[in-house]
């Protein structure tokens, strides 16, 4: 689902990621880890096409990702389903309005909008806030929506950048939960995190970044 084959990346001139080489099947659940700084925002953000390498392919879902024109980016992206830490849900639209936001984009019918909204709203345990707003919200619903947002055009990979940086610990093993779910219904997951704690309890297969290197490719939080 997902090769990774020599990447590198550079800043002006320093590097954020040096030589990375990893292959995702479909179906896993990969944590991508590190201290901050390590290069795992960048990795994702090459996953999503949001930079190029310097060296290197990227190829996700048989997609080779550099060879994408600037119009074929949109299509591209809604093949993923991409959380990040600060949520970016739209403010002054509901609960609903944010997830029927982006089937509105592709022209879905406005019924066949309410219905899968209203679907994944109550995967997510929040069928009861479809009118709230953000705001409204605590961090761990909004996340929810984030994700809800996310999988209603129904991804082939679920990308998630520190998803739970921004919730307690027990917020955090919620969605950690739902990410679980999401996965055994047969979506690929690559959830970044600095947080050790939730790969002890939930161990899966990791990858370790250290200052830009793949420092280690194996199962849960080394010890
Ligand atoms: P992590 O997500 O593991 O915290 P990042 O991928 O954000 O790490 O950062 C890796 C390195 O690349 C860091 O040294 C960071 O300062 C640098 N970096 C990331 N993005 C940029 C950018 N847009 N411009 C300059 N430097 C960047």
């Amino acid at each position: 689902m997902i090769l990774l084959e020599n990447l590198s990346k550079s800043y002006g001139g320093r590097p954020a990621l040096k030589g990375i080489s990893a292959q995702i099947e479909q179906g896993e659940f990969v944590f991508l880890t590190g201290p901050s700084g390590a290069g795992k925002s960048t990795l994702l953000r090459l996953l999503y096409r949001a930079e190029l390498p310097d060296e290197g392919r990227v190829v996700v879902g048989g997609t080779e990702v550099a060879t994408l024109r600037r119009s074929e980016i949109p299509l591209f992206r809604r093949r993923l389903g991409i959380v990040f830490q600060d949520f970016k849900l739209l403010r002054r639209r509901t609960v609903a309005e944010n997830v029927t936001f982006v089937l509105a984009l592709l022209n879905v019918p406005e019924r066949d909008q309410r219905r899968r909204a209203y679907q994944v709203l109550r995967q997510m345990g929040l069928q009861h806030r479809l009118g709230a707003f953000p705001e409204e919200l605590s961090g761990g619903e909004q996340q929810r929506v984030a994700i809800a947002r996310a999988l209603v055009l129904q991804p082939e990979v679920m990308l998630a950048d520190e998803p739970t940086g921004n919730l307690d610990p027990e917020r955090s093993h919620e969605l950690m939960e739902l990410f679980k779910t999401i996965n055994y219904q047969g979506t690929t997951v690559v959830f970044g995190t600095h947080d050790r704690s939730l790969i002890e309890a939930h161990p899966a297969r990791t990858l370790a970044l250290e200052r830009g290197r793949l420092a280690r490719d194996g199962w849960g939080a080394a010890t």
